[in-house]
């Protein structure tokens, strides 16, 4: 702030001796009545005019930044507090996420500067969170699970906790496509897998394999009764559970946007050697935000990250 002082002062000084060169020069031209001399008198006063005029136009440019420069400095400080405030949140997240389970409403930003964090947690963390439930072919659903379903319409339902983000993840996408895409399946309690699997191997029967054929064959695109996920609740077949769902905009959305919503492709392209099921572009896994964003990150399976994980502690 001092040099705007100084050009004050400088502009004040200039002013007053303009004032005083201006006065002496009608002096003389009432004693000495000198025209030519004061011809360069008042070329000499409109020069010192324009000079204060010049200094004051930077003066208040000037000023004009110094604000800025104080908004500036205002609002760095509002940011850092912000950021303080973030890092005690983010530690009594923290803690609520060891006490609680993962905390699920992390926003985006939020769980970008948490990455490193949760990186640690994941490892640190024993593989017993409900959202990594592994059910395939090796690993039935245990007799003693159980979990709440909520109503997604008249016939579907999913697992309570898991809901609200696939609800979310379906309007999302049909606002941001407006494609078309709906629940074919959600959960399926025991008898409706026995029927799906019992419908696909006598198909397959029917169009003379044996039944040891048959069912070797049906297990590949439907679960035998106590090995699939929609018996747990958190498996999802979107519209007509066909190959057909790969060509449609709801697909490229949910490959792009799935796992923001805690959602994987849950059997890929090139992984039936470990998922031991066929690639099924309609039928997607909740597994959680955070989890779900390093699968797709690492390019991996459910039984991969599993895996990962497990060699992570
Ligand atoms: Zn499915």
């Amino acid at each position: 702030m001092i040099e705007f002082y100084i050009i004050w002062i400088s502009e004040a000084y200039i002013f007053l001796y303009g004032v005083v060169r201006v006065g002496k020069m009608y002096k003389r031209k009432i004693f000495s009545r000198k025209k030519k001399r004061l011809r360069y008198a008042r070329i000499r006063t409109l020069v010192m005019l324009a000079l204060i005029a010049v200094c004051s136009v930077a003066f208040f440019q000037n000023k004009g930044k110094s604000k800025d420069e104080e908004k500036l400095v205002n609002s760095y400080a509002i940011g850092t507090t912000d950021e303080a405030d973030t890092a005690n949140n983010n530690s009594v997240n923290a803690d609520n996420t060891l006490i609680n389970g993962m905390n699920e409403d992390y926003t985006d930003k939020k769980a970008k500067d948490d990455s490193e964090e949760e990186k640690e947690d994941i490892k640190s963390k024993k593989i017993d969170d409900w959202r990594l439930i592994l059910v395939n072919a090796d690993n039935p659903v245990p007799d003693d699970y159980t979990f709440e379903l909520t109503s997604l319409d008249e016939f579907r339902t999913f697992d309570s906790r898991a809901i609200g983000d696939l609800k979310k993840l379906i309007e999302d996408c049909r606002r941001e496509t407006r494609g078309v895409i709906w629940v074919q399946s959600g959960y399926r309690d025991r008898s409706a897998q026995e029927r799906l699997y019992n419908d696909k191997v006598k198909q397959y029967m029917d169009s003379g394999k044996s039944r040891e054929e048959a069912e070797k064959l049906a297990v590949t695109s439907v679960s035998k009764p106590g090995t699939s996920e929609h018996e747990i609740g958190l498996a999802v077949d979107f519209n007509y559970a066909n190959f057909e769902f790969e060509n449609t905009k709801a697909f490229k959305w949910l490959m792009e946007n799935a796992h923001k919503y805690g959602f994987i492709l849950r059997y890929p392209e090139g992984k039936q050697s470990i998922t031991k099921v066929v690639y099924e572009p309609w039928h997607f896994r909740y597994v959680g935000k955070e989890h779900a964003e390093v699968i797709k990150s690492k390019g991996f399976c459910l039984e991969e990250y599993i895996e990962y994980l497990k060699n992570q502690q």
